[in-house]
C-alpha cells in the first residue's frame, strides 16, 4: 500500500533542533530571551522593513492591527468572504461589525467594488466614512493575500488614503511573495502586515506570528501591548488593557531556523506547482506582477466533493476553500456586497499537497491519481 500524503506540514530539517535544544539548555524558554530578538532582526532584514514584532499568532497580530487602526465598538470594518475566520474574527473581538466583499479572480478581495461601496453605499465628510445603511462609521480594510497570491494594493492603497481607512494586509500565506518592480513584500505596503507561523504555513514556530506596520509607532505599541502593556516592569504598572500576545524564545528558535530556509521552501513550492502545471492539472495563476511563494496550489474542478472523497479513499489529503464567512453562523445578518464570484470559487476550488517535503515521486502519485479521477 501507498503511503499517506498530506496536504500541507512543516519541514524541519534544518536547524530546527539544534536551536531549540540551545533555547532548553539557556532555559530561556518563556517570552523573554534572544531569540525571540533575533527573530524579529532577521525577519525584518528580509521584509526590508523597520521593525517587526513577534507574537502568539498571526490571529493575536491581526487583533493588535485592528486595535492599532482604532476599531472599536459600533465600528466597522470592510472583509473579504472568502478566507480564514482568523482574519475576520478579531472584528468581533473588538467590537466592531464586518462589511463582507466579494473576491476577485486572484480569489482576494475585489477592490474595484470596495470602491464602489465606500462611493455609493457610504459618505465621507473629509475626515470619516459613514456607512448610509448602518450609520456606524468604518475604519479598516482587511485584505488577504490568499494563498501566496496578492490582493490588487494599488487600488486599495489609494482608496484607504482617500477615505482616511486604515489598510491591514493579512499576508498569514504570504510571506515572501513580493512585488517585482518596486521588490516591496506583502504586508509591507498597506499600514499593517501580519504574518503567521502556524503548523502548515510556508515557515512554523509550531504556533506563532509577526506583525509590521508602516509607522513604526505603531510597531512599539504592539509590543507593549503583547506584553501586558507594563509600564513598569517592577512595580506592575499597566497603563492599557494589554494582552498576553508575545511570542516565546522556545517558537522563536523554531523561526530562526525556519527563516533560514524560507527561500529554499519557496523554490520547491515552485517547483512543485510547475510539475503540477506540466502534467495538465487545471491549477490557478498567480499575478505575474509578483514573485509569489506559491504557498497553496488551488485545482479548478466541477466535482469537488466527489474528487476529495475519491483522494481521501486514495490517501491523499486534499480539502475545499474555506465555507464563505459570511454563511457562517456567527456572521448571521452581517451586511454583505454583491457577492458574486466567492460563490463560484467556492464551489470550485480543491488545494492539492503542497509541502516543502513531498518527493517527486509524491508529485506524480497525486497527479496520476486526479487524472485517474477523470
Ligand atoms: C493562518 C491564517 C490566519 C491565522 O493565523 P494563526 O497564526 O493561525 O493565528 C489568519 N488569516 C489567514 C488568511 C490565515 O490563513
Amino acid at each position: 500500500m501507498s503511503n499517506f500524503i498530506p496536504l500541507s506540514v512543516p519541514n524541519l530539517s534544518g536547524n530546527e533542533l539544534e536551536y531549540v535544544t540551545n533555547a532548553v539548555k539557556t532555559e530561556w524558554v518563556s517570552t523573554g530571551g534572544d531569540l525571540i530578538n533575533k527573530l524579529e532582526e532577521n525577519l525584518a532584514n528580509y521584509l526590508h522593513a523597520e521593525q517587526v514584532c513577534a507574537l502568539q499568532s498571526g490571529t493575536a497580530g491581526l487583533h493588535l492591527a485592528m486595535k492599532l487602526s482604532g476599531v472599536e465598538p459600533n465600528t466597522e470594518v470592510i472583509v473579504p468572504t472568502l478566507t480564514f475566520a482568523a482574519a475576520v474574527n478579531p472584528v468581533k473581538y473588538c467590537y466592531a461589525e464586518p462589511i463582507f466583499m466579494d473576491c476577485d479572480d486572484s480569489l482576494c478581495i475585489d477592490a474595484q467594488k470596495v470602491q464602489q461601496f465606500l462611493e455609493e453605499e457610504c459618505d465621507f465628510d473629509g475626515e470619516k466614512v459613514t456607512n448610509k445603511t448602518t450609520k456606524r462609521q468604518i475604519k479598516a480594510i482587511v485584505v488577504v493575500h490568499v494563498f501566496g497570491n496578492i490582493g490588487n494594493l494599488e487600488l486599495l492603497c489609494q482608496l484607504a488614503q482617500k477615505y482616511k481607512l486604515k489598510l491591514i494586509e493579512d499576508s498569514t500565506e504570504a510571506l515572501g511573495t513580493y512585488f517585482l518592480d518596486s521588490g516591496k513584500f506583502a504586508g509591507t505596503i498597506g499600514d499593517f502586515g501580519v504574518y503567521s507561523f502556524n503548523g502548515n504555513k510556508i515557515i512554523t514556530t509550531g504556533g506563532g506570528g509577526a506583525l509590521t506596520a508602516k509607522n513604526i509607532d505603531d510597531v512599539k505599541h504592539a509590543k507593549h501591548l503583547s506584553t501586558q502593556a507594563k509600564a513598569d516592569a517592577v512595580y506592575f504598572v499597566h497603563d492599557e488593557i494589554g494582552y498576553n500576545y508575545r511570542m516565546t524564545n522556545l517558537q522563536a528558535a523554531l523561526g530562526v531556523a525556519q527563516l533560514e530556509q524560507l527561500e529554499k521552501f519557496v523554490e520547491i513550492k515552485k517547483k512543485n506547482y510547475e510539475l503540477y502545471l506540466e502534467n495538465g492539472l487545471n491549477l490557478l495563476g498567480f499575478s505575474n506582477k509578483i514573485r509569489t511563494n506559491h504557498w497553496f496550489y488551488s485545482l479548478i474542478t466541477d466535482k469537488r466533493d466527489e474528487l476529495i472523497k475519491y483522494m481521501t479513499e486514495n490517501k491523499i489529503q486534499t480539502r475545499p476553500i474555506w465555507k464563505l464567512i459570511h454563511t457562517l453562523k456567527p456572521y448571521e445578518g452581517s451586511q454583505t456586497y454583491k457577492i458574486e464570484k466567492a460563490l463560484e470559487y467556492y464551489e470550485k476550488v480543491v488545494n492539492i499537497p503542497c509541502s516543502t517535503n513531498l518527493t517527486e515521486e509524491d508529485v506524480l502519485r497525486v497527479i496520476k491519481t486526479i487524472k485517474d479521477f477523470k
